[in-house]
């Protein structure tokens, strides 16, 4: 037994396959496989005229050769593709996506599928994974759609090695290394549009995984009104004065970037200096300069914000407000005459404000130099294909709950409302979801936020204060969309309880 006695999955491995069993197990054709005996590269045991195989033999060999497998069974290719294309949901656009040249019945073909599904449920990113259940093994397909991961399939795990490295290979990434994690990406064309698919490879137990991110870059720079900024929204007038910090804040996946950036598109203009400080870029943005900080490269937010003092900005946007030395840069640069968007992360408006004061800001900064706060999340749609009314009692605890959530937030329910559910339907793969609506919290400064922030307040005070001016809170906006039966109570519930689990 050669069998690396720390691997796990090694400990049920000691049995014994036939060839078929071999030949799905390691993704390979059967001339592959003879090829590979006569080579020596895996060794096989002989009865009379039958092949048998040690299955840690055959691991050990997966762990060893990178480029092994390459080869797809044609049955399970072909299987795997109908499966895929069994599964597009009956919209009414055909997908047109392309994964450079693709052979009908290949490997790439079935990566070509996964796609196609990916953009026809609108999905914001794929994932595979292998994953072992019992004596099982299987690639893991899933997508998150509307911010929610679902399962899409359980792909043949003889298809795990060639998918992988036929991703690997559209992304550039370096096929003989399964070790490390990597990064690369995919140029892809859907529906006349550019996107980009991140892919990032990682090694697990039991063999690598991939996370596609699908990007479109168009999509970060729109028209605010696109993203339900209207031209009456406070936000317009912040991005408006000459000066000030205007911080963002929102979960992941909220959609915060895409805000910033369209609002940078709108302001940025030739006759204004903007630069942008952050670890990554996701689009470029006209008019602007572009830093990107690295801090192991010795050009952190500390050295990048130092150096702009003699670079004469108008406008800039920080990344990353949490890190301390930008933090403290925050307030001074819109003390003095510069217009300052940053992003924090932090459960609400009034959180964001206090957590900069915790990352390293000076209180008393802050409280004067701040303009606005706008706090956004997404929340699900309900179907429309599978809307249907629900009646609950005006006792019902959920109600109650409702009631209090948005008369704090600055609400006032109706007496008589109907709300609404999506019953489940093909359209929306049974979750009674569809799209999402972004909701955003706009907590415009006041003097008696200074007054408050000076005397060190709480957040729940600098909620309070900016409520009773005026304020609606995220929770109390996604009870308007449940009782404008855009949404349900269930998930406006959600979205606030994974708001206050990000609050510091
Ligand atoms: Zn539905």
């Amino acid at each position: 037994m050669t069998s690396n006695s720390t691997d796990q999955a090694n400990i049920s491995a000691d049995v014994l396959l036939t060839l078929d069993e071999t030949l799905q197990f390691l993704g390979i054709s059967r001339p592959t496989l003879y090829r590979w005996l006569a080579q020596g590269e895996i060794t096989g045991l002989k009865a009379g005229k039958q092949w048998r195989f040690r299955k840690s033999d055959l691991q050990a060999y997966m762990a060893r050769d990178p480029l092994a497998a390459t080869d797809a069974p044609e049955e399970l290719v072909a299987a795997e593709i109908a499966a895929l294309k069994a599964a597009l949901p009956n919209a009414s656009d055909p997908p047109i996506g392309h994964i450079g040249a693709q052979t009908p019945g290949s490997i790439e073909a079935v990566f070509g599928a996964i796609c196609d599904l990916a953009f026809a449920l609108h999905a914001s990113d794929i994932h595979l994974e292998p994953v072992r259940l019992a004596d099982r093994s299987d690639y893991w397909l899933r997508m998150r759609i509307d911010g929610d991961l679902q399962e899409i399939r359980r792909i043949p795990n003889g298809l795990h090695a060639s998918l992988n490295l036929c991703i690997k290979q559209a992304a550039n990434l370096d096929l003989a290394e399964r070790k490390v994690p990597q990064e690369g990406g995919i140029p892809y064309r859907h529906a006349d549009m550019s996107f980009v698919l991140s892919v990032a490879s990682l090694p697990t137990l039991h063999g690598e995984s991939i996370t596609i991110r699908i990007q479109q870059k168009e999509r970060m720079l729109m028209l605010l009104e696109t993203i339900g900024i209207t031209p009456e929204h406070p936000l317009r007038s912040w991005i408006g004065s000459p000066s000030g910090l205007i911080l963002f804040s929102g979960p992941t996946g909220s959609g915060k970037t895409t805000t910033i950036y369209s609002c940078l598109n709108e302001i940025a203009t030739p006759e204004r200096k903007t630069f942008t400080v952050s670890e990554t870029l996701d689009a470029v943005i006209p008019n602007t300069t572009a830093i990107i900080v690295n801090e192991r490269a010795g050009m952190g937010y500390g050295p990048a914000l130092r150096s702009l003092w003699q670079h004469d900005p108008d406008i800039l946007f920080i990344g990353d407000g949490s890190v301390a030395e930008a933090a403290q840069a925050l307030p001074a640069f819109a003390l003095t005459g510069h217009l300052v968007l940053a992003q924090i992360q932090a459960g609400s408006a009034a959180a964001a404000a206090v957590h900069l004061v915790n990352c390293g800001a000076e209180q008393f900064a802050v409280a004067m130099s701040l303009t606005g706060i706008l706090s956004q999340c997404l929340a699900r749609k309900i179907c429309t294909e599978c809307k249907e009314a629900v009646s609950m009692d005006a006792s019902h605890p959920l109600l109650v709950h409702a009631r209090e959530l948005s008369k704090r937030g600055g609400l006032e329910m109706p007496a008589e409302f109907t709300l609404y559910r999506g019953r489940g339907c093909d359209r929306c793969r049974n979750t009674g979801y569809r799209g999402r609506i972004a909701l955003y919290e706009a907590m415009e400064w006041s003097q008696s936020l200074v007054e408050a922030m000076q005397r060190r307040a709480s957040v729940e005070e600098l909620e309070e204060i900016a409520v009773s001016q005026g304020m609606v809170t995220i929770g109390a906006l996604g009870i308007g969309k449940a009782i404008a039966g855009e949404t349900t109570l269930d998930e406006v519930f959600r979205v606030c309880a994974s708001r206050s689990q990000a609050m510091l």
